[in-house]
């Protein structure tokens, strides 16, 4: 539980690589787009060096979908419109996970699009203030469960390891777990997501938030209150100013 021992060289990578990501992108902003870039690709190799990875997270994320390919691991492939493998930023700090796809996510292929997704949308944009594109949203199992069920462990177990990979890919500096599946799967636990909100959990050294699941807010209304507080703890770990108000949430 405790994140206070000495971080590690490649967590201090990626925020070097993300500390200049920004930078680029603030240069661009002020025009001068050929200098920061030098800058930036420098800095990037440093960071490679630094974590003694050879590709960055975007090359990274590439090579896992290369890897994932045109997957048939488990039974849920056989219903499935598109595999929905994730969507955002590959230098994220913060990383959203939810259980799996929805039938608007289903035909899209991206995740949380539907009415829960436009929720979602909302906590990141109006409640943290950030763009959706900043943060890095995926799931548990990448095709849809029929009927929206919940994912069986072994569909859990084939699919995990690439979520897992992605993680490893960008190192975010937050997880947020969206619901009970989401969390059972990356805390090994099976606590009642009630119980594991509002405290900080680990996944391989990376804090996690667990949460309730958008489309719990949506039948439930009253627990919007809950994981706006959820949300304000994250927000404070990742040094972003926090309104009381909750930005709309
Ligand atoms: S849910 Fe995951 S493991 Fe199963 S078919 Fe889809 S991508 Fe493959």
């Amino acid at each position: 539980m405790s994140d206070s021992c000495a971080r590690p060289a490649k967590e201090e990578a990626a925020d070097l690589a993300r500390a200049l990501r920004e930078r680029l992108l603030r240069e661009m902003e002020r025009g001068v787009p050929g200098l920061a870039a030098a800058e930036l690709e420098e800095a990037q190799r440093k960071a490679r060096k630094q974590s003694g990875r050879q590709l960055n997270p975007a090359e990274l994320l590439r090579e896992i979908r290369r890897e994932l390919g045109d997957c048939a691991r488990c039974p849920l492939a056989k219903g499935r419109t598109n595999i929905v493998f994730g969507d955002g930023d590959p230098f994220a700090r913060v990383m959203f996970v939810g259980e799996g796809p929805g039938e608007d996510e289903d035909a899209q292929g991206v995740p949380f699009v539907g009415k829960a997704g436009r929720l979602l949308t909302d906590i990141i944009e109006k409640g943290m203030k950030l763009k959706r594109s900043e943060v890095y949203i995926a799931n548990i199992v990448k095709c849809r469960p029929p009927g929206n069920r919940d994912p069986e462990p072994a569909e859990k177990d084939q699919c995990f390891p690439f979520l897992d990979k992605q993680i490893e890919a960008i190192r975010p500096r937050v997880i947020v777990a969206l619901g009970k599946v989401a969390a059972h799967a990356l805390l090994n636990v099976e606590t009642p997501i009630s119980r594991l909100r509002g405290n900080w959990h680990e996944y391989k050294g990376i804090p996690v938030m667990p949460t309730f699941h958008p489309s719990y807010l949506l039948r439930n209304a009253s627990a919007k209150r809950e994981v706006w507080e959820d949300i304000k703890q994250v927000m404070e770990r990742l040094g972003l100013p926090v309104s009381p108000a909750g930005g709309g949430e």
